[in-house]
């Protein structure tokens, strides 16, 4: 598994373009990626994709894609540009859709999937039908993820431990550097804590993005790692 020189992903979530383009131009050159979610990416489409890449990003598309396999495929050529580094799917819609992702990436980028969201408890897990504790059908979705070519998972650094025999990368989100706030995330590890329980990229948002200065708060995060 190739070990990414700067691990740290930084979610622009910002609620309009010049605040992203902003903040980005100001990360450019010290971050591994960037993030942009579906919100972001309705409004404003490729053009801000461009425009992120033209200030020299590498972008992680989180759009979790789900559907039947024809037309996730369809969804992910429409997406694939040379920019792209991680591109999300869900997990829940089975082997032949996440095969049919995977090859559509044309191996320009890792496919990763979404296993159960964080948001989901055990009740919600169960109401939905999963027979399983949350941490069994965890695993067993990335697994199924990985033998059906996905390059790994987005998981919770809480989930890092259950999932160390299961091959692939690991994008994990939650991470508050020591002392930060939480905001709404429950579940957090600082950065140290999820690179020594073996996460591959590193996803912070508000830590960074809510910072009086960001590029200060991404070399602080940094230099927090071995
Ligand atoms: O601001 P914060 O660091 O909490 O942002 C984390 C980012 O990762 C957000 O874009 C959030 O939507 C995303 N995310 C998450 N938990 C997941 C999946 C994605 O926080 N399980």
């Amino acid at each position: 598994m190739q070990v990414p020189p700067n691990p740290l992903i930084v979610a622009l979530d910002l609620p309009d373009r010049a605040s992203i383009v902003s903040l980005a131009s100001q990360l450019a050159g010290e971050v591994g990626m960037v993030k942009v979610g579906y919100e972001a990416y309705l409004r404003y489409g490729g053009d801000l994709l461009s425009e992120l890449a033209d200030l020299g990003h590498r972008i992680f598309l989180d759009l979790k894609l789900h559907d039947i396999p024809r037309t996730v495929a369809a969804g992910v050529k429409a997406v694939r540009r040379p920019e792209l580094g991680l591109l999300t799917i869900h997990a829940a819609g089975g082997s032949e859709m996440i095969n049919a992702a995977v090859e559509a990436s044309d191996g320009l980028f890792d496919v990763v999937a979404v296993t159960l969201l964080t948001s989901l408890d055990e009740a919600t897990v169960r109401s939905v039908g999963y027979q399983q504790s949350v941490p069994d059908q965890v695993k067993l979705m990335a697994e199924l993820s990985v033998e059906a070519g996905a390059a790994g998972v987005v998981c919770s650094a809480r989930e890092l431990t259950t999932l160390q025999s299961v091959a692939g990368i690991r994008v994990v989100p939650g991470i508050r550097p020591a002392g930060a706030a939480l905001g709404d995330q429950k579940r957090v590890a600082t950065p140290a804590e999820a690179q020594r329980d073996g996460a591959t990229w590193l996803v912070v948002g508000r830590p960074i993005t809510q910072a009086d200065t960001p590029v200060e708060a991404a070399r602080a995060i940094l230099s927090s790692l071995s």
